[in-house]
């Protein structure tokens, strides 16, 4: 199961906070501010996600960087073309004089529009931008329990979307037999697709195949997301294409639809469409996030109207709405 939480309160910025049962590490999606974000949470980051740089999006990454110092962590950093040296110019920020290689370093990996991913480490005191490979894929970060996908979006700058799936699992269910490193032998078996491999039950033989009704898959979960994007046809279609059946998505709804006007001006989606897309896009559990200040104290019916649109009814509004640009 992967279990994401928001990080950042109302007034503050946008980070969302991923964790996964049985998986030491944690990741984030971006790093604006956001006080729910701990010390010890940002010890056990092994990865973080960033749509954009626009400050909003990355000016807690130097709360991250405070509290990984020290703990020898490589950590991964996946972004849009350009955060490379975004990264490096936070670094070069400060002074690392009595700080050594094997404190903390990074990997960078840009993700361009035509799937080029290149990567890039940097390491203290220098942090010098190392390039270390360049490759194709529409896979940005894979592990043994989850792969994350991605997708680019037009925000008048590149806007990454990704979504992360736990990899299924093969689990043992209710069984008459005591544990036993037969079970490691079975479910072997079962990968292998092999019916006929002798299995020793403590003295007991079996074929794998009459062990077989014991086993079951546990699906993993999926959860993506999409910040800020200008609400077109083409970045919906991208939209729809990565993230179709997610279980859930946290998705931008920056802008109201009285100030749509707006919305497109800069570049950004609105509650209603958001909503939409995410209707659209048979998403499961949908967690409209990311709002303009100027809605704080009408953020119900900001939520409402987004919520309206993912359901396919009429919105109900504490208020009616107005502009609040
Ligand atoms: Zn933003
Ligand atoms: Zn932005």
């Amino acid at each position: 199961m992967i279990k994401a939480t928001l990080k950042s309160k109302l007034l503050e910025d946008i980070c969302v906070h991923v964790q996964l049962d049985n998986h030491k590490w944690t990741y984030l999606f971006d790093c604006g501010y956001a006080s729910l974000l701990s010390h010890g949470e940002c010890q056990k980051i092994k990865a973080l996600f960033i749509s954009h740089t626009h400050i909003d999006h990355f000016s807690n990454f130097d709360f991250v960087l405070r509290n990984q110092l020290g703990t020898g962590n490589t950590t991964t950093i996946c972004g849009p073309p350009g955060i490379a040296k975004n990264v490096q110019g936070k670094l070069h920020g400060y002074l690392w004089n009595l700080i050594d290689r094997s404190s903390l370093s990074f990997l960078v990996r840009e993700i361009n529009p035509d799937n080029t991913i290149v990567t890039y480490e940097l390491h203290p005191p220098e942090w010098e931008l190392v390039k270390l490979d360049e490759y194709k894929d529409s896979v940005i970060y894979k592990d043994p329990d989850f792969s994350v996908n991605y997708t680019i979006l037009d925000h008048n700058t590149p806007s990454v979307a990704y979504k992360m799936s736990q990899i299924d699992r093969l689990k043992i269910g209710e069984f008459p037999f005591r544990q036993g490193a037969w079970i490691s032998k079975l479910k072997h078996a079962y990968q292998a697709n092999d019916s006929n491999l002798q299995i020793d039950v403590h003295g007991e033989i079996f074929t794998s195949g009459e062990l077989f009704q014991y086993l079951y898959i546990e699906k993993g979960s999926s959860v993506a997301y999409v910040m800020d994007h200008l609400g077109s046809t083409e970045n919906h279609e991208k939209i729809i294409d990565l993230v179709g059946g997610v279980d859930e998505l946290f998705i931008e709804s920056y802008y109201r639809d009285v100030d749509l006007e707006y919305a497109k001006l800069n570049h950004h989606s609105t509650a209603r469409i958001s909503g939409e897309v995410a209707r659209k896009a048979n998403v499961k559990k949908l967690s409209l996030v990311h709002h303009s200040r100027r809605y704080n104290t009408e953020v119900q019916d900001l939520w409402e109207e987004g919520r309206a649109a993912f359901e396919g009814r009429e919105p109900v509004f504490l208020k009616p709405p107005v502009s609040r640009y």
